[in-house]
């Protein structure tokens, strides 16, 4: 078979099964495999695959029709103009976490020599988009997941910063943390879907995608009470920790922010309109600790 008669087959299966775009997820898969960009598909649509591309191409679109995201067949997705490896063991990097990346960046850039620290790192995206952008910046990232940080240190690799970031395994609900030295930034996209609403999310991400890696097993905030709470110890004065969030989380969110004693509490939009992150100042109470 060639490309076009290949690409409208898949893409017939793929509508059947119910995935939506099917006609571009049969593009993308065959993109991929024969390394061509959509365009060069189109102006190659006579030439003829071979038997191991056939076959290949076969094998991605049963594994689309069964829901798996493309992202996790074809093995990468681009985040902030860079390219992350993706497994199963790692959240898919959205769209609406680059508006996390935005905000800190806006806030911090030109300033220089900045300690980050990442909590739930996944895929590594966020910590690593920051370093890339934030010249002679270094960072910590934790997560629970060992796996999850094989694919974060990979990826630190892949886009040359893998000297500036330390992966730690931790659990921050209830290992012990010391970091040797305190952050100007904290940052976390943590897992937030309260867990009445995890079955309602689409059949990929319930399938496929990590479930402690979106959702809390509760109401959505357990991560962000122990966060707010334990990036005291961990920020310097002035430090600032931002927090993707959710739909309507956002104001019960920055009343938390308000809860924990930050000031300067401010919340950015992304591309939909929804409040997405929120972001407050750690400031160090003067009255002298009670011993
Ligand atoms: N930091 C990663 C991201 O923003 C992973 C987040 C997570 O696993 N909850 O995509």
């Amino acid at each position: 078979m060639n490309v076009l008669e290949s690409i409208t087959k898949s893409a017939e299966f793929l509508s059947k099964k119910g995935v939506t775009e099917s006609r571009l997820n049969a593009e993308l898969l065959l993109s991929d495999i024969l390394k061509m960009s959509r365009l060069s598909l189109y102006l190659n649509f006579e030439r003829e695959l071979t038997t191991v591309e056939t076959d290949t191409y076969r094998d991605y679109i049963v594994r689309r029709g069964k829901f798996e995201p493309l992202q996790y067949i074809v093995g990468n997705v681009e985040f902030y103009g860079l390219t992350f490896n993706v497994d199963k063991n790692v959240l898919i990097p959205r769209q609406e976490t680059e508006t996390l990346i935005e905000t800190v960046y806006n806030v911090y850039k030109g300033e220089r020599e900045l300690n980050i620290l990442d909590i739930g790192t996944g895929s590594g995206n966020v910590i690593i988009s920051l370093i890339k952008n934030l010249p002679t910046s270094r960072g910590t990232s934790i997560d629970i997941n060992e796996n999850a940080l094989h694919v974060a240190e990979h990826n630190a690799e892949l886009n040359d910063v893998k000297e500036r970031i330390k992966f730690l395994h931790k659990d921050i609900l209830t290992d012990l943390v010391n970091f040797e030295d305190k952050f100007d930034i904290v940052v976390s996209n943590p897992p937030y879907i309260p867990i009445e609403e995890y079955p309602t999310l689409q059949k990929e991400l319930v399938e496929y995608e990590p479930k402690d890696a979106l959702t809390d097993f509760s109401d959505g905030f357990t991560f962000y009470r122990v966060i707010l709470r334990r990036s005291k110890e961990f920020l310097k004065n002035n430090g600032r920790l931002f927090f993707e969030t959710g739909d309507k989380m956002s104001d019960e969110l920055k009343n938390l922010f308000v809860v924990n004693g930050y000031k300067n509490i401010k919340a950015k939009k992304d591309l939909l309109n929804i409040e997405r992150v929120i972001f407050g100042e750690y400031i160090e109470s003067s009255s002298p600790k009670s011993i």
